[in-house]
C-alpha cells in the first residue's frame, strides 16, 4: 500500500543539523532554532507565509482595484505632512493615476527618511493590494523598490527573526532541495492517485510556477498534514484503562465552601461533568472551552483537589512561562490552604532547582506541578500522575499532549480560551469531550469597545495617561510587522519606543516583543507588580495574562488582526473591579476592515465573534490575514479544506483499523514523531 524509498532509514542530509547549510555557524544557527530551524528537513518543512506575486510588472494605467500588484511608473506629486505627534503622511502619485500613501514615525526636524530617499528617485516599483480611492486608484503603505525586483514569478516570505533575511532563507531552501530524494512517500495509495506525490510538492510550495501550481502543492501537503494529524489522535486512543478517582469527599468540599463566590450554572455543569469522567475507570479526555475570564480554572483546581484526595498527581502545563509562574502562585493561594503542595518548574531555573523539583515530584512530596514544556521532558518522573491539565491548547500540539500523557496515562483536562466555531470544533478537537461555558460570572462587565481614527490617537493616548494618573495601568498593542522594507520588526519596535519616549514620556512605561528573552519576563512582572503604568507590547500579551488593576487598552493597527485575537487581547483589561476600555485604532478605511472591527465593538460573545470571523473573512486572504485552522495546522485551512479533511480522516481510520498501533509502518511512526504538529 505504501511506497517508501529504497533506504527507508536512511539519515542522510535532512537530519543534520543546520550548520552543514553554507554560511551557517553556530550565531546563526542560534537564531534559527527561533524559527523552529534546527534540521536541514526543518528548513524544507517550514513553508512560505506568503508569496510576493512579480510575475507582472504593471503601468499605473493598468491597475485594477481589488488585489495585489506589482506598479512600476514615475513618482510624481511626492509630499510629507505631520499627522500627529511624531507621526508623518507621505503622499504621492504614479504617473498621475495612482495614489500611494506611506505613515511614517518620525520626530526629529527635517524630512523622514523615507521621504528622502523618495525625493531622489525618479520612478519606482511599489506592491500592494491596491484599493478603490476618491480620484483614482490608491494603494496605502506599499512596499516600494528603486530598482525592480530581482526575483520574477512568485517570490516566497518566509518568516523572519532578527538576523536572519529572506533572501538567506530562499538560499537554505535551495541548498535543502538538494536531498529531497531522501523524502518518503506517507500518503496511502488511493490518496496519492488524487494528490502531488510528496518530493514535488515540497518543491512547488516554496518556489511555485505560478497560482495554480502553488494551489496544487498546498492541497497535497495539507492532506498529508490532515493525514497525519489524524494518525496522531487515532492512534491508540482510549486503549489503556484510566484511574477512577474517588467520590468527592471532604477535601472537595472544603475547597468549594472556600470559594469566595457563586459558580455559575454553566461552571457547575463543567464540575459535574469532570467529576463523573474522573470517576470512571475510563480516562478522561475533555476539553473546557469558554472565554478568557468565563472562570475556567476553578474547573482546573477542582479537578486538581479531586485527583490529590484520591493519592494522585496533577499536572500543569502552560505555554509560557510568564503563565506558568503566574498559575503557580494562583494554586499555592487557593489550594496551598487545603494542605496541597505546589510548585512551579520551567527552563529558566537554576538547574539545581530543576533537579530539586524533579526529585521531589519522583518522590511523591509535590502535589500539583506547574510548568511549561519542562513538564514533558524525559527527565521528568512522576510518583502517580492521575490528571495533566493542559492550559490554552491551542499553543501545544497533539504532540506535545501525547507526551504528557506518556507519563503514566492520566486523566486530561485541556482548557481553551479560544471559542471556535461549532462547525470547526470537531475537526480540531475530535478526539476530545467538549464542554462549553458561555456564561461570564455575573459580576463581569463587558469591555467597552471604540473604534478610533487616526486622527485621534493623541486624544488616546492623553486618555491613558488620565487614567495612569488615577493609579490605573494599560496595554498598548502592536501587531507583530514581519519583513517588508520599511516596516519590519525594527521598525516595529523603533515605532514602541517613540510612543514611550513621546505621547507617554509622563508615565512608567515597559516594553516587551517576542524576541526578547528573559528581560521580557522581568518587565511583565515589573507591570504585574504595578512599578509600570503601561506595558507596550507585541501580541505577547495575548494569552492568561491577570493583571486586575489593568484597564485601559490601546490597539494599534487593529485592522491587522483577527477578529477573535482581539476579542481575546481586549479580555486582559476589566478583569478587576473596574469596568476595562479598549481603543481599536485603525488606519485602514475599507469597509470591509471597518465592518469586522465593527463586530468585535459590538459583540461580547466570543463563540458569535469566531463564527462572524470566519463568515466575513474574504477569499483574498491568502496575503497576510491568519486563517482559522492557523494555530493547528501550517497549511490546512478548516473552513476550506473540509473535504480534505474527511478524506485525511478516512484514510487513517482505514490504516488504523488494520493495524491499531501502527506496528506495521515503522517509517510512518517516525514521520509522526518528525512531523511538527
Ligand atoms: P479563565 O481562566 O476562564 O480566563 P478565571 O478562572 O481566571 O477565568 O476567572 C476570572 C476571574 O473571575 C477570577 O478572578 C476568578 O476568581 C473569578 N471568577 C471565577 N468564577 C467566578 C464566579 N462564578 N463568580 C465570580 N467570580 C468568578
Ligand atoms: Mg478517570
Amino acid at each position: 500500500m505504501f511506497y517508501w524509498g529504497d533506504e527507508v532509514q536512511k539519515q542522510g542530509m535532512l537530519s543534520r543539523p543546520v550548520t552543514v547549510l553554507p554560511g551557517v555557524g553556530t550565531r546563526k544557527a542560534q537564531s534559527m532554532k527561533g524559527l523552529g530551524l534546527e534540521t536541514v528537513r526543518d528548513v524544507l518543512f517550514s513553508f512560505p507565509r506568503t508569496y510576493k506575486d512579480f510575475q507582472k510588472v504593471l503601468s499605473p494605467d493598468q491597475v485594477e482595484p481589488g488585489s495585489v500588484q506589482l506598479v512600476h511608473g514615475p513618482l510624481l506629486h511626492l509630499r510629507e505632512r505631520p499627522i500627529s505627534q511624531g507621526r508623518r503622511l507621505i503622499q504621492a502619485t504614479l504617473g498621475g493615476q495612482l495614489g500611494v500613501t506611506w505613515f511614517v514615525y518620525h520626530r526629529a526636524p527635517g524630512p523622514s527618511f523615507l521621504y528622502r530617499k523618495l525625493q531622489k528617485v525618479r520612478e519606482v516599483w511599489v506592491y500592494g493590494i491596491v484599493k478603490e480611492g476618491a480620484l483614482f486608484p490608491e494603494m496605502a503603505s506599499p512596499e516600494v523598490f528603486t530598482r525592480q525586483p530581482v526575483h520574477q514569478g512568485l517570490m516566497p516570505v518566509y518568516p523572519l527573526v532578527t538576523g536572519i533575511s529572506n533572501d538567506q532563507r530562499v538560499k537554505w531552501v535551495r541548498e535543502s532541495l538538494k536531498y529531497l530524494d531522501e523524502i518518503q512517500e506517507c500518503l496511502p495509495q488511493n490518496l496519492l492517485d488524487s494528490y502531488l506525490g510528496r518530493q514535488e510538492a515540497l518543491r512547488q510550495i516554496h518556489f511555485p510556477k505560478d497560482w495554480e501550481h502553488y494551489a496544487k502543492a498546498r492541497e497535497r501537503l495539507a492532506c498529508e498534514e490532515l493525514f497525519l494529524f489524524h494518525l496522531g489522535l487515532q492512534r491508540g486512543q482510549r486503549q489503556q484503562e484510566g484511574f477512577a478517582h474517588q467520590p468527592d469527599g471532604e477535601l472537595a468540599a472544603r475547597y468549594l465552601r472556600q470559594l469566595p463566590f457563586e459558580l455559575t450554572e454553566d461552571q457547575k455543569e463543567a464540575l459535574r461533568q469532570v467529576a463523573e469522567d474522573m470517576e470512571a475507570g475510563q480516562p478522561m479526555r475533555r476539553l473546557i472551552q469558554g472565554e478568557v475570564g468565563s472562570g475556567k480554572t476553578v474547573v482546573a483546581e477542582y479537578g486538581a483537589v479531586k485527583a490529590v484526595a484520591s493519592g494522585g498527581q496533577v499536572a500543569m502545563m502552560v505555554p509560557t512561562e510568564v503563565l506558568a509562574r503566574q498559575m503557580a502562585q494562583r494554586l499555592e493561594k487557593s489550594l496551598g490552604s487545603l494542605g496541597i503542595r505546589v510548585a512551579l518548574l520551567i527552563g529558566n531555573m537554576k538547574a539545581k532547582e530543576q533537579q530539586a523539583v524533579r526529585e521531589t515530584l519522583a518522590e511523591g512530596e509535590i502535589d500539583v506541578v506547574v510548568g511549561t514544556h519542562a513538564l514533558i521532558t524525559d527527565k521528568v518522573e512522576y510518583r502517580n500522575l492521575t490528571l495533566a491539565i493542559v492550559d490554552e491548547q491551542h499553543r501545544f500540539g497533539v504532540r506535545q499532549r501525547a507526551a504528557l500523557l506518556g507519563k503514566g496515562n492520566p486523566d486530561l483536562l485541556v482548557m481553551s480560551a479560544t471559542p471556535i466555531p461549532r462547525s470547526l470544533a470537531l475537526t480540531v478537537y475530535g478526539d476530545l469531550d467538549t464542554t462549553e461555558i458561555r456564561q461570564l460570572p455575573a459580576n463581569r462587565q463587558p469591555v467597552d469597545t471604540r473604534l478610533i481614527n487616526p486622527e485621534r490617537r493623541d486624544d488616546v493616548y492623553r486618555f491613558v495617561l488620565s487614567r495612569v494618573k488615577q493609579g490605573e495601568q494599560a496595554y498598548v498593542v502592536f501587531p507583530l510587522v514581519e519583513e517588508s522594507e520599511h516596516m519590519d520588526l525594527k521598525a516595529a519596535v523603533q515605532e514602541m519606543e517613540e510612543l514611550q519616549k513621546g505621547l507617554l514620556a509622563e508615565a512608567r512605561v515597559g516594553l516587551i516583543h517576542g524576541q526578547m528573552g528573559r528581560e521580557k519576563d522581568e518587565v511583565f512582572q515589573a507591570f504585574a507588580r504595578g512599578e509600570l503604568d503601561v506595558l507596550i507590547a507585541t501580541t505577547v500579551v495575548e494569552v492568561g495574562m491577570n493583571v486586575p488593576n489593568a484597564t485601559v487598552m490601546v490597539i494599534e493597527n487593529a485592522e491587522r488582526f483577527g477578529l477573535a485575537q482581539l476579542h481575546q487581547l481586549r479580555g486582559r483589561v476589566g478583569r478587576g473591579e473596574k469596568p476595562g476600555i479598549c481603543f481599536l485604532l485603525a488606519y485602514s478605511s475599507s469597509p470591509h476592515s471597518r465592518e469586522r472591527l465593527e463586530v468585535v465593538r459590538k459583540s461580547n460573545d466570543g463563540f458569535f465573534i469566531a463564527e462572524e470571523d470566519l463568515r466575513l473573512r474574504g477569499p483574498g486572504d491568502l496575503l497576510g490575514v491568519r486563517q482559522w485552522g492557523q494555530p493547528f495546522f501550517r497549511l490546512a485551512d478548516l473552513q476550506e479544506d473540509r473535504e480534505l479533511l474527511r478524506l485525511a480522516a478516512e484514510a487513517a481510520r482505514e490504516l488504523l483499523s488494520g493495524d491499531a498501533s501502527l506496528q506495521g509502518y515503522p517509517e510512518l511512526v517516525q514521520e509522526l514523531d518528525q512531523y511538527p504538529i
